[in-house]
């Protein structure tokens, strides 16, 4: 069509940053993403935080990838789309030859539903492997495993309109206003208009300034926390006997197990003032409508899923799950990294949580996709890195990830990655994890495709292009599609990401009643959504929980692996900041952004930075059994002497550098909040 010159368009599409998944109306002039706003109506209600109201100039960079490139005599090359293509169809028949463990993909929270989709039926089908997983597994795959065991579904389980009738809020584990600030600008709101704050953290967040009551918090306590919560609650005799009696079950050996508890123990392993513990768990219980909002400060430890449990168990013993404005809420870090987990980018879960071990599952599937499926639970992220080290993973495939930053134990990655024998890499940028690369491809952002994505609060939103893909870049699922044609595997004949959206609504019960054809005329649909014309649950587990019965879990504490000792006497905790998202790929080719936040720091309480001598601005170096770094210093007293922080953000020697260890028996989560670690100036 004729575009004269100035030609301008509105387009409303999705924030392609954190989970709360704010509506974003671009203003489009010549092809270029000139401006942003939001508007009412939607789950930010007009808020924009900085990212999304701001760091839109990574669409058009100049750094963009625009064609394919392969990696020859060391040095990434041009290439056509038939040259990479065929080459990465050769070495994954070539991978196949090995056995299934030999093909690992790693698929991405940043892209669409439908590219989740399409890139795990992929590793499964073509791939013959259920080596498939994503970063969700460095965030919530805790609470997968814990909100699955206790109520039958791992998501969030209110809407976030219903912060506004809420009379009680616990805040634990998450720095809202910083990492889901439109959800923490909603929570200050609602203080002002009079309900009760609790916030536990260790560090003293904004939040902790409107706080009722504040519960600073050894990093790692989170299990003792909620125990001394609900000890507090059965002392004051608070609990709700009815709902226990009417919807839970396992509370006699809860009570058994509580009874062994005392609030003044838990309080001693927390490090707070037991009367403070008391107050607020009388507080929470007293209320009528409460909701937990929790996020990595619960989930990111070897004990995660207990913490999570420990959630559950809280909400049921005082009735506060399953009404509207009482629940616990799971705050996802990514824009999709929801839908990611409910697409099946998982390796013991088909979308829709049906699991590879479920014989009848598989058999569903193996009809839907006229496939021979694997039957077995594939390796998690953190097990498909050390393969691919040790060469057990001879193929793997990163769609939208860069393992090199996010990941726990960088210099581990990187020998893994070094050692790798293929790896293709589809991304929009260069990454520190391109550099391992063998074979990049070029794939759209946000603003160049249709699809979905899933919010935190199970809301499945539009996504609509805005503008053109620069050079010969593709969707995600269209090269993927490329690349089992050229492996002469039928199925992924698509033709839009609405015709992937009906397949995936074919398969994935939650998911039934869900199309484009209903979100573009306007259809606001929260999961579950089993029919046509259902607009699905604003919150979850309403007079049945999704097992039945909700289930008391006993989660004792257990302190982390890392503790300080003489060689390592400080606790580092990471994080994320408002500026950046994630591994920065985007937000760092916003130059306002940059201005204000283009160096990693080391926070750093006063009073500890005077002991060795160091001033704010000095640069320190950090070390933990796993690597060492170097940043600046920035004085904060509200950390605790004995804990420093870092944010995660930053590659070429960040953060991860120095995380690792044993990771959650059940969820396979490395402990990425606490880091025994030394400083020197
Ligand atoms: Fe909204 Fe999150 Fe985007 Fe900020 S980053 S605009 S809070 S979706």
């Amino acid at each position: 069509k004729f575009k004269p010159f100035g030609y301008t368009k509105h387009v409303q599409t999705v924030c392609p940053y954190c989970g709360v998944g704010c509506t974003l109306n671009l203003k489009v002039v010549d092809n270029k993403i000139t401006d942003v706003f939001s508007t009412e109506g939607n789950v930010n209600d007009n808020l924009l935080c900085v990212k999304g109201r701001f760091a839109y100039d990574f669409v058009s960079s100049p750094d963009r990838l625009t064609t394919p490139l392969i990696r020859k005599d060391g040095v990434l090359q041009e290439a056509s789309w038939e040259e990479a293509i065929s080459l990465v169809a050769q070495k994954l028949k070539e991978a196949k030859q090995e056995g299934p463990q030999a093909v690992a993909g790693l698929s991405s929270a940043r892209c669409t539903n439908e590219d989740n989709y399409v890139f795990q039926k992929f590793i499964r089908t073509v791939g013959e492997s259920n080596n498939v997983d994503h970063c969700a597994r460095l965030c919530h795959a805790s609470t997968v495993a814990g909100l699955a065991k206790s109520f039958g579904s791992g998501a969030m389980t209110n809407s976030i309109e219903e912060i506004d009738v809420m009379d009680v809020i616990l805040v634990s584990g998450s720095n809202t206003t910083e990492t889901h600030p439109v959800i923490g600008a909603k929570i200050k709101q609602r203080k002002a208009q009079g309900a009760a704050l609790i916030v536990a953290e260790p560090r003293k967040i904004e939040l902790a300034n409107y706080a009722d009551v504040y519960l600073q918090i050894k990093p790692g306590t989170n299990v003792a926390l909620f125990n001394g919560l609900m000890r507090a609650i059965l002392d004051a005799g608070l609990e709700d006997k009815t709902f226990i009696n009417e919807r839970t079950e396992g509370f006699e050996a809860f009570l058994e197990f509580m009874d062994t508890l005392t609030v003044e123990k838990c309080a001693e392993i927390c490090g707070v003032d037991p009367e403070e513990m008391r107050k607020a768990g009388v507080l929470y219980a007293t209320k009528d409508r409460g909701g937990i909002f929790y996020s990595m400060g619960v989930t990111q430890f070897s004990t995660g899923t207990d913490g999570v449990m420990s959630t559950a168990n809280l909400a049921m013993l005082t009735g506060k799950i399953g009404r509207e404005g009482c629940g616990v809420n799971p705050l996802r870090g990514q824009n999709n990294v929801q839908g990611a987990c409910d697409m099946g980018a998982l390796p013991g879960d088909l979308p829709g949580y049906q699991k590879t071990a479920n014989p009848e599952a598989v058999e569903k599937f193996e009809k839907a996709w006229d496939a021979k499926l694997p039957q077995n639970t594939g390796k998690t992220l953190t097990e498909i890195i050390d393969g691919v080290g040790d060469k057990t993973i001879k193929f793997l495939y990163v769609m939208g990830e860069n393992p090199m930053v996010s990941d726990p134990n960088t210099n581990h990655v990187k020998e893994s990655l070094e050692n790798a024998n293929f790896i293709v890499v589809q991304d929009i940028f260069l990454t520190e994890t391109t550099e391992y690369a063998d074979v990049v491809l070029p794939a759209h952002v946000y603003a160049e495709k249709d699809g979905t994505f899933t919010n935190t609060e199970r809301r499945i939103q539009l996504l609509r292009k805005a503008v053109d893909a620069p050079g010969v870049a593709k969707n995600d699922w269209e090269i993927i599609g490329m690349i089992a044609k050229e492996m002469g595997v039928k199925g992924f004949d698509f033709n839009s990401a609405s015709e992937i959206m009906e397949e995936i609504s074919s398969v994935t019960p939650s998911y039934t009643g869900v199309s484009h054809e209903r979100l573009s005329n306007g259809d606001r649909i929260q999961w579950p959504c089993l029919s046509k014309d259902s607009e699905g649950a604003k919150f979850l587990h309403a007079g049945k929980f999704t097992r039945g019965l909700g289930a008391f879990m006993i989660a004792d504490y257990i302190p982390p692996e890392d503790q300080a000792d003489d060689e390592y006497p400080l606790i580092l905790m990471t994080g994320r900041i408002l500026e950046h998202y994630h591994t920065r790929t985007m937000t760092k080719r916003t130059p306002g952004i940059e201005a204000i936040a283009g160096d990693a720091f080391v926070e750093i309480n006063p009073a500890k930075a005077l002991e060795y001598g160091i001033a704010e601005g000095d640069m320190i170096h950090v070390t933990s059994p796993r690597g060492s770094v170097s940043a600046k210093t920035r004085f904060n007293d509200g950390i605790m002497e004995n804990n420093l922080f870092m944010p995660f953000h930053y590659g070429d020697g960040g953060a991860n550098c120095l995380t690792g260890g044993a990771v959650d028996p059940i969820a396979k989560i490395p402990p990425l909040k606490v880091s025994k670690v030394r400083i020197t100036k």
